[in-house]
Parts: structure tokens; C-alpha cells; sequence
């Protein structure tokens, strides 16, 4: 993948540290000079994890997780980060158009030539859906020639079986320390699957942290 010279990129997703999955190719939007805001709904109040070993407890957590994602976004290069003050796994429980408000509201605010998000039915969490929904219909709202272009990240098993070989393929292996730093920000979430990725590539897995992939949205009108 090349990066292209966009105007702005916008990301929105549910939970602080979806974004470590796009960190590599985000890093490289911001090496180019070019303006990336995050909108992140959620503080991730219910993370599964407070630590391993534990360093927080269910109270303090959003605080902690508010700190990490600005910890992680520093890493990447993300200064602009919006935290939305949804609560975690609710997103699928919203009025959708509440979300769809959010995102255009956001659209109209940053122009953004192309938006990261999860593609709705293949990224695992609901939460995840429901805003890969959101975004989807701000977007398709909009007089075709002003849409933004819609890049989403998959991951279900069964995803390239009825979606075929993603759509974009970006090489960030020369990013993976960028990517480990991004992961241990999020210390209570992501140190546990740091260490895994950090076996692997001292055993000389060339497959951890080598590729970050995504479908293209298409409206077809
Ligand atoms: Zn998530």
C-alpha cells in the first residue's frame, strides 16, 4: 500500500485500543505531515482485564484506559484524539442515528478523504458493528461525489471466505516496534498479547505484526 496523500483521516471506533490494529498504517498518514483525528466512543469501561498483574480496579479503569489511549495515540502520532463518553459494550443498544449524528457531525467538522472503521458483521464485538454501521450510513447520507472512501478492518475467521482476499494489504513489518509500543501503552489490555507477539518474533516468526489489511467500502448506485 502506498499512503496516499489525503486530506485528513478520521478513525472511529468503539473501545480505546481498537486502534492498535491500524497503528502501523496510521503511523505512516502521520509521517507524511498528514492530519488524523480519532474518534474513540467508548473508555472502555468493562475491559476484560485490569492488568496482569492487576494495577487498577473497576473504578479507576476508564481513567487508566483515558491515559493509555493517550499514551498509544503519542506512539502513533495521533494528536487529535475524541473521546465520545459512550459506555463500552452499549454501542449496539444505541439509537443508531444517535451514532450516524456523531459520525456526520465529525464528517462535517474534518472533511475527511477516507475513514477507518470495523466492517460490520466480520470484527468479532458488536460494538464493533454497530459503529462500522454508523459510519457506513453517515456516509452513504452523502451526495456521492463528497463520500469519503471507508477502509475496515476484519477479522472474523470466516472472513476472506465470503468476503475474498482483503482489498488493501499495507507491509508495516518495518513498524513493529512502533506496533509493541502502541500494544504495551495499553498496559491493562495488551501487555499479555505484547509478550505472545514478542516470543513469536524472537523465534523468528516472520507472520506476527508483518501485515495490516482492509476492505474497501462500495456503494452501488
Ligand atoms: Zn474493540
Amino acid at each position: 500500500m502506498t499512503i496516499a496523500d489525503e486530506r485528513s483521516v478520521l478513525i472511529v471506533y468503539p473501545h480505546p485500543d481498537d486502534e492498535t490494529s491500524i497503528s502501523g498504517t496510521i503511523s505512516m498518514y502521520r509521517k507524511k505531515g498528514i492530519p488524523v483525528s480519532y474518534a474513540c466512543l467508548t473508555l472502555g469501561q468493562l475491559g476484560r482485564s485490569l492488568g496482569n498483574p492487576v494495577i487498577t480496579n473497576r473504578e479507576e479503569l476508564p481513567l487508566l484506559r483515558k491515559q493509555e489511549l493517550l499514551d498509544a495515540c503519542k506512539v502513533i502520532g495521533i494528536e487529535d484524539v475524541r473521546m465520545l463518553g459512550l459506555f463500552d459494550k452499549t454501542i449496539e443498544f444505541e439509537d443508531p442515528e444517535k451514532i450516524i449524528k456523531i459520525v456526520t457531525d465529525l464528517i462535517d467538522e474534518l472533511n475527511p478523504s477516507v475513514i477507518y472503521t470495523f466492517l460490520p458483521g466480520f470484527a468479532v464485538h458488536p460494538d464493533h458493528h454497530a459503529t462500522g454501521r454508523a459510519v457506513i450510513e453517515a456516509v452513504r447520507r452523502l451526495p456521492a461525489d463528497q463520500r469519503p472512501k471507508i477502509y475496515t478492518r476484519a477479522f472474523a475467521h470466516n472472513t476472506e471466505e465470503v468476503m475474498g482476499k482483503p482489498d488493501i494489504v499495507n507491509d508495516i513489518r518495518h513498524l513493529r516496534d512502533l506496533k509493541l509500543a502502541v500494544l504495551r501503552a495499553h498496559k491493562t489490555q495488551m501487555n499479555d498479547l505484547a509478550d505472545v507477539y514478542e516470543e513469536k518474533l524472537a523465534a523468528g516468526d516472520d507472520t506476527v505484526l508483518a501485515y495490516e489489511t482492509f476492505y474497501i467500502i462500495k456503494f452501488d448506485e
